[in-house]
């Protein structure tokens, strides 16, 4: 259990007590900003009040009622009551136990010190929490009790966490968007609207979207997904999405990704064949039309060679007859003005290079590598395999 969280709930206890007033779980859940279901703060309180016994203060957990029985969980008359030498409690006497620490508590003026001796570490919290939105400290908190966690698990978790209740009236309505990677944080999104609150489907492919950034490859089975909603009507807040239906979305999202990938790259096959415009009086051509001048590219050739620059790939060494004397030419600076073809040193101004070399070099138009950069990308990749 999350110090933090602990010394938060307690925290929220001891404003009751000071006020000679008990508390009831779901006001405690409530102030949490619905991190921990109400059912859910047994094991928290539990710990909280073996801390208390532990050093000389009354259990807090004394204070925390039912809204219907007034009394505190059975919990508090069974587990609490055994830390404090009481194992077997008869029921007939749990009332009188109930009002004596009940008393206690109420009674004790030094929760100052239980705060600070109580947690291994302290923390300067004034987060101030609610229903109104989930701050990102209470993001932390909900991701540290790691209820996310079920089943089989994996690398990569997608996490929706709702961050409104069906009743609420008013907007905006949000979800949080989590990625995790080896349970820690690794991109935050969120999506929301002004008045509509069927937002769960954008928030599970924003989630996608977040993960695919990371890994446009990534392994089905190395993400789990999950929802996190205050309002269930169950025990269990986080609610897993299907496998299969997580496998569909992710299929549909990768090819939405890559058909805009392709696309830009399409775009620039298209710029490299043509693409003109007009500085001043000058009309400025931009791309490879100079590459692709017979004259140049058989001086380029003479000069510097037939592997490429780059990586030293030999066409005629891979492909046998088909490949020789194929290479293509590249142009260091892709921005000429028209008609300056003879201005072109084959010399300095061009570099053989294979094909894969030549598109990575040109694949984003408004930056275009050297050759030098290039070789870097190279050297970089090859020496972490080789590792
Ligand atoms: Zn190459
Ligand atoms: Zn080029």
């Amino acid at each position: 259990m999350n110090e933090k969280i602990l010394q938060r709930i307690s925290k929220i206890i001891i404003e009751y007590a000071t006020k000679q007033q008990v508390v009831e779980y779901n006001k405690i859940s409530n102030e949490l900003g619905g991190i921990i279901s109400p059912i859910r703060l047994n094991e928290p309180l539990g710990e909280i009040s073996k801390r208390c016994i532990q050093y000389g203060f009354p259990p807090l957990s004394a204070i925390v009622v039912n809204q219907n029985t007034r009394l505190p969980g059975e919990g508090f008359f069974t587990w609490v009551a055994a830390q404090m030498g009481f194992p077997n409690l008869p029921h007939s006497k749990w009332e009188e136990f109930y009002e004596e620490q009940e008393g206690k508590v109420f009674n004790c003026n030094d929760w100052d010190s239980f705060l600070i001796r109580g947690f291994s570490d302290n923390f300067s919290d004034n987060t101030s929490s609610g229903f109104a939105s989930l701050q990102n400290s209470n993001l932390v908190d909900l991701l540290n009790t790691k209820e996310y966690l079920k089943g089989q698990q994996t690398k990569y978790y997608i996490l929706t966490v709702k961050d409104f209740v069906e009743t609420q009236q008013q907007g905006p309505y949000r979800y949080h968007v989590l990625v995790t990677e080896n349970e820690k944080l690794i991109k935050q999104s969120m999506v929301e609207h002004k008045i509509k609150k069927q937002l769960l489907t954008s928030a599970k492919r924003k989630g996608i979207q977040l993960l695919l950034e990371i890994d446009m490859q990534i392994e089905n089975d190395s993400v789990t997904m999950a929802h996190y909603k205050p309002d269930r009507q169950t025990t269990e807040l986080w609610e897993k999405e299907k496998s299969t239906n997580l496998e569909s979305l992710i299929k549909e999202e990768r090819f939405q990704l890559l058909t805009n990938i392709v696309q830009k790259d399409i775009e620039i096959e298209a710029a490299q064949e043509d693409y003109y415009y007009r500085d001043g009086k000058n009309i400025e051509y931009y791309g490879t039309r100079y590459e692709r001048n017979p004259i140049n590219r058989a001086k380029a050739i003479e000069i510097h060679g037939i592997t490429c620059k780059a990586c030293g790939f030999d066409f005629k060494e891979i492909y046998g007859e088909r490949g020789s004397g194929f290479i293509e030419v590249h142009h260091i600076n892709p921005l000429f003005s028209m008609g300056k073809e003879t201005d072109i040193n084959p010399e300095t101004d061009l570099v053989p290079l294979c094909s894969n070399c030549h598109r990575m070099i040109h694949r984003k138009k408004n930056s275009i590598l050297t050759v030098e950069e290039l070789k870097m990308l190279l050297k970089k990749k090859l020496t972490l395999a080789s590792n």
